[in-house]
């Protein structure tokens, strides 16, 4: 290793209590450090944040993180505070009042990092104070949200490529947890990274087990598999805002403790849910996708899909949620050819037809993994361009107990090659 490359280890054990890195993380870290441009492409929970935080905390200078979950950047700024990090955020949720202040810290060069949401870069004036902060790194965290590829496209973010123009002599990290092929050629494109240093860490999630059922009555299906997980905790995801409250409930009534959580509730009522799921109060949260980026409870027992995904991206992602403790933990999918009928005609509602196009491709892909016989773990690792060179996984349905094809194959290949 370099002579010249800090001491990480003592910085690690400082500010976050660790004594070793996880995988990829030092590699990451170090090419940072030496102003290379990097892509990081790691699990959920693998451990991102930590590849910026740390060299923010080994040098003079700014880091400036670019997230667009506002809701998390408080929770992130108070835990580098109390570890005695000097880090702040600016985002719309702040009172002008509120803002003034962080602005003179950094004015002063009183912080280490700055998270802010990709809109802030659009704001008259945020640029020009950039310039003066002495910025030594951006980290575009959830980088996927430039493709519109990703499961989460969000147009503030191709707001970014004005910073390589006007900070060509700054290092940018880019990383997240979504990784086809192309999803990462639209992030490296979108973003203008210069042969940026690629660390792809295995995809594979090996306590989780996956399943998909037959749906046949959602709903009882869904409380007899909780109802005999009697003390774990779990998500239930639903297509709609209304299957989220039915559920919950339902649930409620049937004496499961759940909360709703979607992006029609209000903001109090939402993050007081959120809270009851973390502190183990509420056993379920029944969700739309509005529910999980950036949330880290460790012990999510199982995750339910109670409709079919629209795609496979945003399956992986919440499946993910579960077992970020590395225990065993559960995944199951209820698929019905109904429900790809449904998704079928919410993409044939849409008027672009190029995003009529991807959505439908995307809807395949979903469907193909729903049917598949063979092993569920290698059809997603697959997805991702990752090769899982094991017979047998051990821990899917197909792998369990290997089967005949799906009865509702044939229906459902059917509506979608209309
Ligand atoms: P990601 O953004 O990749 O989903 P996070 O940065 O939120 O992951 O980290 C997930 C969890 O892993 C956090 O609780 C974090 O404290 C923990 N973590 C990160 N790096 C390490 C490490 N080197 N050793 C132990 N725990 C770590
Ligand atoms: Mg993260």
């Amino acid at each position: 290793r370099d002579k010249g490359s800090p001491q990480l280890l003592p910085t690690l054990k400082q500010y976050f209590g660790f004594s070793s890195f996880r995988p990829l993380q030092e590699e990451i870290i170090l090419d940072t450090l030496a102003g290379k441009d990097v892509f990081a492409l790691l699990p959920t929970g693998g451990g991102k944040s930590l590849c910026f935080q740390l060299p923010a905390l080994v040098r003079p200078g700014l880091t400036v993180v670019i997230s667009p979950l506002i809701a998390l950047m408080k929770d992130q700024v108070d835990a580098l505070t109390a570890s005695g990090a000097p880090a702040t955020f600016l985002n719309s949720s702040l009172e002008a009042g509120e803002s003034t202040p962080r602005l003179r810290g950094l004015h002063k060069g009183e912080f280490r990092l700055l998270y802010v949401a990709p809109e802030r870069l659009m704001l008259s004036g945020f640029l020009e104070d950039l310039r003066r902060w002495n910025v030594n790194l951006f980290a575009i965290d959830e980088a996927h949200c430039v493709s519109e590829w990703g499961h989460d496209f969000r147009p503030e973010y191709r707001a970014i490529s004005k910073l390589r123009e006007l900070f060509p002599e700054v290092p940018f990290m880019a990383l997240t947890a979504t990784a086809t092929e192309r999803v990462r050629e639209d992030i490296i494109r979108a973003l203008s990274l210069r042969e940026p240093q690629i660390f792809v860490a295995s995809f594979n999630r090996p306590n989780l087990t996956y399943r998909v059922h037959a749906k046949s009555g959602a709903y009882e299906q869904t409380l007899s598999f909780i109802r005999a997980r009697p003390r774990e905790s779990g998500i239930v995801y639903c297509h709609s805002r209304k299957t989220a409250e039915s559920v919950a409930q339902k649930l409620n009534e049937d004496g499961v403790s759940a909360r709703p959580y979607h992006a029609g509730l209000p903001g109090e009522e939402r993050s007081r849910n959120q809270e009851l799921f973390l502190r183990d109060e509420v056993r379920v949260v029944c969700a739309t996708i509005a529910f999980g980026m950036g949330i880290n409870k460790p012990n999510v027992r199982f995750v339910i899909h109670y409709d079919l995904p629209k795609n496979v991206e945003g399956y992986y992602q919440e499946t993910g949620r579960a077992g970020r403790d590395g225990l065993p933990s559960e995944c199951l999918l209820l698929f019905s050819p109904g429900d790809v009928v449904k998704q079928t005609g919410f993409i044939n509602e849409k008027t672009d037809p190029h995003e009529q196009q991807l959505a439908r491709e995307q809807l395949q892909q979903m469907v193909h993994y729903a049917e598949i016989a063979s092993c569920r773990r290698a059809s997603l690792l697959d997805y991702f361009g990752e090769e899982f060179p094991v017979a047998n996984c051990e821990a899917c349905d197909n792998c369990l107990s290997p089967r005949d094809t799906f009865d509702g194959t044939l229906v459902a290949q059917k509506f979608l090659s209309c």
